[in-house]
C-alpha cells in the first residue's frame, strides 16, 4: 500500500499504546494524534470531534495482505448510551467480533462523531427528525453535508501499521472507494450483519435509498452473510 509519505506521515504521532482486555478479547490499543484536521476543526459544527483516533489491534498484522479491518467512526449516542437510533454500536461490536474470530485484524475507531458533523449538530438533526425529517434532510436544512467524514486519518494509520492490504468491513462502497482513493489497498469489502429495530429501521432505509449502503430493503432483518461471518442478530 503506498501512502504519500511527505504528505500523511508528518501528521500522523503514535501518543500512546497499551493492550486492554475486551469481552471479545485482548486487543493492543494505540492512540494516534492526526494534525491533519479537518474541515470542521474550526468552526462550531466542529465540536464532539477529536483528532486523537484509536487502533485496535489483534494479532500481527504487519508485512500482512488481506487483513481484516473496520475503519468505524465515533457514535457516542449509540455506543456509550445504548441509542436506538442507528447501528453503530452493533456494528463496532460485531467487527471486534470478526475480528478476534480472525484472531487478527484492525479496527480504526475515528472521532468523527455524527458521520463527520459532532456531536452538537447531530443532536440538532435528531430534533428535526423527531419531527418527522430523515436523516439527509435534516441535515441538508442545517446547511450541513450528509456525510463529513474523511478517511486520511485512516490511510495514514495503516500504512503506520505496515498493514499491505485489506478486507474491509463494511456496506458502504463510498468508504471503500474513499480508502482506495487515499492509496489503501482494499481487497474486498466484507458486510456487516448487524439486526434492525423498530427505531433504526428507518436510519439503516435512508442509508440504503439515499446514501448508497448495500443493505436489504425495507428494513427485513439482515442477512447477507460472507466468509462464514457471524454476528448477533439482536438489535439492541
Ligand atoms: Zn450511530
Amino acid at each position: 500500500m503506498h501512502v504519500p509519505p511527505a504528505e500523511i506521515r508528518p501528521r500522523l504521532e503514535i501518543a500512546a499504546q497499551a493492550p486492554v482486555p475486551t469481552r471479545f478479547g485482548i486487543f493492543q490499543m494505540a492512540v494516534f494524534h492526526w494534525g491533519g484536521g479537518s474541515q470542521w476543526d474550526d468552526q462550531d459544527a466542529g465540536y464532539g470531534l477529536s483528532p486523537d483516533h484509536v487502533a485496535l489491534i489483534m494479532g500481527e498484522v504487519r508485512g500482512r495482505s488481506g487483513v481484516t479491518v473496520r475503519v468505524h467512526s465515533e457514535c457516542l449516542t449509540s455506543e456509550v448510551f445504548g441509542s436506538l437510533k442507528c447501528d453503530c454500536r452493533d456494528q463496532l461490536e460485531a467487527a471486534q467480533e470478526e475480528i478476534a474470530r480472525k484472531g487478527h485484524g484492525v479496527l480504526l475507531y475515528l472521532r468523527q462523531e455524527g458521520r463527520g458533523i459532532g456531536l452538537a449538530n447531530k443532536i440538532r438533526a435528531y430534533q428535526l427528525q423527531s419531527r418527522g425529517l430523515d436523516t439527509v434532510d435534516a441535515n441538508r436544512l442545517l446547511g450541513l453535508p450528509d456525510d463529513a467524514r474523511d478517511y486520511d486519518a485512516a490511510a495514514a494509520m495503516l500504512d503506520h501499521l505496515g498493514v499491505l492490504s485489506i478486507r474491509l468491513m463494511t456496506n458502504n462502497p463510498r468508504k471503500a472507494q474513499a480508502l482506495s482513493a487515499l492509496g489503501v489497498a482494499v481487497d474486498c469489502q466484507v458486510p456487516v450483519v448487524v439486526g434492525v429495530n423498530p427505531h433504526s429501521a428507518p436510519y439503516l432505509e435512508t442509508k440504503r435509498l439515499r446514501m448508497g449502503h448495500s443493505l436489504p430493503s425495507g428494513g427485513e432483518p439482515l442477512v447477507v452473510l460472507a466468509d462464514n461471518f457471524q454476528a448477533g442478530t439482536d438489535a439492541e
